[in-house]
């Protein structure tokens, strides 16, 4: 079966002997699934920094060691990379706590994880695959299920995983887990999530293709209003979120999936430190739903459309097209946004002005002149920079 995995054969080239490693978590799960990824999950049990060097130093890449023990990622080939773990078992001191992690045996490793079709291995170099709660079984069935009654208590990120599974394998929460899950959310565990943990979910989940299927279920689980801040996912979010990747791809808009998909459940006017984005995200996903409710709002001439549009761009002026279609934003996007001054500091300066604030002043006139449709071409915007100048 591992043949099917072709990134593996140069691996265990690369490692000479087997030293005890094990395919595990997704690559197993993809394997058996018939879509290999080029992800690649080891498990040894015993420690992996020497191992990590020496895979490194063989495949021609690097090896970066990550955590308080036996955690490596080797990165080769410009933008290959495998996971090196040592196999633990994980204790949870309290519910939506870091684990208290040791050392443990394969199995140990297998039974700390999150779901039965992610806790299978395939011992290296090749051998029968490990498969203690019947991961097997639950790919048959498209299941997702959690191997014991309080995994979501001790780690509700595993929520959004099943989530994110559930839509992109199209697969589904066994009773039991959804049961679960529901307790866990109702229960408040969610808000008990490091911000930056619920950020890395969120990324994860609303970066993926099939991210409208998550949102449904998200506000069908009422783990929308579960996380802080609260989101709300519904019908309307997904509506939007169509329409605006639909109009991402028409005007080639550059912005992360993720981030627009945030955008569509952010309440306009709602903070959300509690992410600990980056400064330029947080920004955006606070301001984009502001700005994009006061471009579906307001009557604007096209100087000040652009203004208020640049001031969240490219994301508000996408989540307003997408909340109405409107004619001036579609212009804005094909037309407005690529307007620029023809005429420069330069001109200016051969018409006798000063170098000072004037400057500014009227090369800002000239623009709001031209995005209103004043100016044609450059002989229009010297001919009105000649007017404002004699004006003085
Ligand atoms: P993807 O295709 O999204 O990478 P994956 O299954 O490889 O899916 P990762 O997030 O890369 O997911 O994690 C690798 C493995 O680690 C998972 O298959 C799972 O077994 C385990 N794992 C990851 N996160 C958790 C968690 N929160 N709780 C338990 N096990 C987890
Ligand atoms: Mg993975």
């Amino acid at each position: 079966m591992l043949e099917r995995l072709p990134e593996l054969g140069r691996v265990l080239d690369a490692l000479g002997e087997p030293r005890g490693l094990h395919a595990v978590g997704g690559t197993v799960r993809d394997l058996l699934l018939g879509s290999p990824g080029t992800d690649l999950d080891l498990v040894r049990e015993g420690p992996v920094e020497e191992l990590a060097g020496e895979l490194a130093e063989r495949l021609g890449g690097r090896a970066v060691l990550h955590g308080r023990f036996g955690t490596a990622v080797v990165t080769y080939d410009d933008g290959k990379h495998l996971d090196l773990i040592q196999a633990r078992s994980e204790t949870y001191p309290e519910p939506a706590a870091l684990p208290v992690v040791e050392p443990g045996t394969i199995v140990d490793d297998l039974g700390r994880r999150d779901f039965t079709i992610n806790a299978m291995a395939i011992p290296l170099p090749d051998g029968e695959v490990l498969d203690p709660f019947d991961g097997r079984g639950d790919l048959e069935r498209k299941t997702i299920r959690v191997l014991h009654p309080r995994s979501f208590l001790d780690d509700p990120t595993r929520i959004f995983r099943a989530i994110r599974y559930e839509s992109r394998l199209g697969f589904r929460m066994d009773h039991e887990t959804e049961q679960l899950a529901r307790e866990a959310i109702d229960a408040g565990l969610v808000r008990r999530l490091s911000g930056p943990r619920v950020r890395e979910e969120l990324i994860a989940l609303l970066g993926e293709p099939e991210a409208t299927t998550s949102i449904l279920r998200m506000a069908e689980l009422r783990l929308d209003q579960a996380v802080d801040p609260p989101l709300r996912a519904g019908l309307n979010a997904v509506q939007r979120l169509n329409r605006l990747r639909g109009l991402a791809a028409e005007y080639e808009v550059d912005a992360p999936a993720w981030r627009v998909a945030l955008e569509t459940l952010v309440e306009p006017g709602q903070g959300v430190d509690a992410l600990a984005l980056t400064k330029h995200d947080q920004r955006l996903v606070e301001g984009a739903p502001v700005t994009a409710r006061e471009l579906v709002d307001r009557e604007l001439d096209g100087a000040d459309l652009a203004d208020l549009a640049a001031r969240h761009a490219p994301d508000a002026p996408l989540l307003a097209l997408a909340i109405r279609d409107d004619p001036r934003l579609r212009d804005w996007f094909e037309r407005l946004r690529h307007v620029r001054l023809e005429v420069t500091g330069d001109d200016l300066a051969e018409l006798g002005v000063r170098e000072g604030p004037r400057v500014g002043e009227i090369l800002a006139e000239l623009r709001r002149r031209k995005l209103n449709g004043e100016l044609d071409d450059r002989e229009a915007e010297l001919a009105a920079a000649r007017e404002l100048v004699a004006d003085e």
